[in-house]
């Protein structure tokens, strides 16, 4: 028998309209894991105890009334990019270390009112800039499955909530793969929606053109469950498109008779491999051969595997190093020290605003308001953003033509997995690389997924990304299901 804090979303559901226990129960559960467990691996930031008993208890007269919904009762962690109104928000920044947010994003009240018990938010790379957790200003995020290593970035609080069982779920934020890259690190399992699905207000936006907001937990099952309640258009946010939104449990067995809903319904589902993502030079060769292995058990299902080319993947690390830092700085001034959070002791306006961000800011975050100024500046503008916004629509056209071949695309998440503690700290190049599976979907505005494929020798996880459509969630969940009951 698992313990309360190890159950899945359907299994905690079961279990409390079952009366087997308690959300007062299982909220202790988690608790107690948090206190035991923070200490080591430093995945909460802020942990509203108090809040979450009153909820619990609230969620138990729910259920006793027969007035639950689906996650009535069931407790959960937020990344602390993310502001929950009247709860602390730091963003991992220390200019932000007293924010109490007075407003909540919307996704987070669409979870919450589905009667979700609040634990308390989750440490990341600060404002999400990272792919380690090392740019943090509350320290870095232990690997439960190898505390020497990191846990990914920049969810990497949430991803290693779930995966050592502090939590349940946990929502998160995915502008170039931080949703997937910890998800993939820890061996859960960690969903970037379309850009347009999930409303981003309330969201810190980092870079705007790319910001996602998404859902990580232990099954594919699960985090069908949370995207089904956060999709949809908010009047808040005016990137949110009008769009049915499904319920994404329901079509899964269909999915490999029916060839997907991208093609013809009689052909087989077609599964396309790029072969950019599987060239030799920086993929771990134990990422590699899993990878390959999962993808002969689809062979195996009647999937029909495809070699397609992607040839614009190799300017995606440039193209989103330009555009991400262009769009932090911008979005970054407004945290002046003045009209939110921390403010630093100064004898003048000037000061003001240089200690405050000097002091309230990593290094990380210094560096790309850095080159994002630069790259906006009069005279660069032209040369650097605007020229690669044009080849970020070249791998966008990349990704639209090899959608016309196949229904989904399967790579590896990351090239390697989890790496330690301090190694790729001071090279800045070998930190962005880390991205380059996971970059260019976002720079496309697709959904992708990261699953478990397996560990490696030395029991850490890797994770297989799989990319679908535009708006394309339904096969992504569906193909995602199918592979996890093969590994399971
Ligand atoms: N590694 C990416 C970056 O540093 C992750 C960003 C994100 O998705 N928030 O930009």
């Amino acid at each position: 028998m698992p313990l309360l804090n190890e159950l899945t979303i359907k299994q905690a559901r079961e279990g409390l309209d079952a009366k087997e226990f308690s959300s007062v129960e299982l909220t202790m559960a988690c608790l107690d894991r948090i206190k035991k467990r923070n200490k080591k691996i430093n995945a909460f930031i802020t942990v509203t105890e108090e809040l979450a008993l009153q909820e619990a208890e609230k969620a138990d007269k729910q259920i006793k009334q027969k007035k639950q919904t689906i996650l009535t009762g069931i407790p959960f962690s937020i990344k602390d990019a993310i502001c929950v109104k009247d709860v602390r928000s730091t963003g991992s920044a220390k200019i932000l270390d007293n924010y109490i947010a007075p407003y909540e994003s919307t996704v987070i009240t669409k979870i919450r009112e589905q009667g979700a018990v609040l634990l308390g938010k989750n440490n990341c790379d600060a404002f999400g800039h990272g792919a380690s957790n090392e740019n943090s200003m509350y320290g870095p995020v232990k690997n439960p499955h190898d505390e020497k290593r990191v846990a990914g970035g920049s969810s990497g609080g949430s991803a290693a909530a779930v995966a050592d069982h502090q939590c349940i779920f946990s929502i998160a934020e995915d502008t170039g793969g931080s949703i997937r890259q910890p998800a993939s690190f820890c061996g859960i399992v960690g969903l970037r929606p379309s850009y347009g699905r999930n409303s981003r207000f309330g969201i810190m936006p980092m870079a705007s053109s790319l910001d996602t907001v998404g859902p990580m937990g232990k099954t594919v099952e699960d985090v069908a469950i949370l995207e089904s309640i956060m999709a949809g258009k908010d009047e808040k946010d005016a990137t949110t498109v009008f769009d049915k939104v499904t319920n994404y449990l329901k079509k899964k067995k269909e999915t490999l008779q029916s060839g997907g809903q991208a093609r013809n319904k009689k052909q087989k589902l077609r599964v396309g491999v790029p072969k950019e993502y599987f060239e030799k030079e920086g993929l771990d060769v134990e990422v590699r051969s899993i990878i390959e292995e999962n993808i002969e058990k689809l062979k195996g299902l009647n999937v029909e595997i495809v070699e397609v080319s992607l040839p614009h993947t190799k300017y995606a690390i440039p193209v989103y190093y330009i555009i991400v830092p262009s769009e932090d700085s911008s979005n970054l001034g407004r945290l002046d020290g003045i009209r939110y959070g921390v403010q630093a002791k100064h004898k003048n306006l000037y000061e003001a605003y240089s200690k405050s961000r000097a002091q309230g800011f990593p290094e990380e975050v210094k560096r790309r308001i850095m080159i994002g100024t630069y790259a906006l500046s009069a005279g660069y503008y032209d040369a650097y953003y605007k020229k690669a916004q044009k080849v970020r629509t070249l791998i966008k056209q990349d990704f639209e033509e090899v959608f016309g071949l196949v229904d989904v695309l399967i790579t590896p998440t990351s090239p390697f997995p989890a790496f330690k503690i301090g190694e790729k700290k001071d090279d800045v190049l070998a930190m962005y690389l880390a991205d380059v599976f996971v970059a260019p979907a976002s720079l496309a505005g697709l959904p992708a997924i990261s699953v478990p494929a397996g560990k490696t020798k030395s029991g850490l996880p890797v994770g297989l990304q799989m990319i679908g459509p535009r708006m394309g969630e339904q096969i992504v969940f569906n193909l995602a299901s199918i592979l996890e009951d093969q590994n399971t």
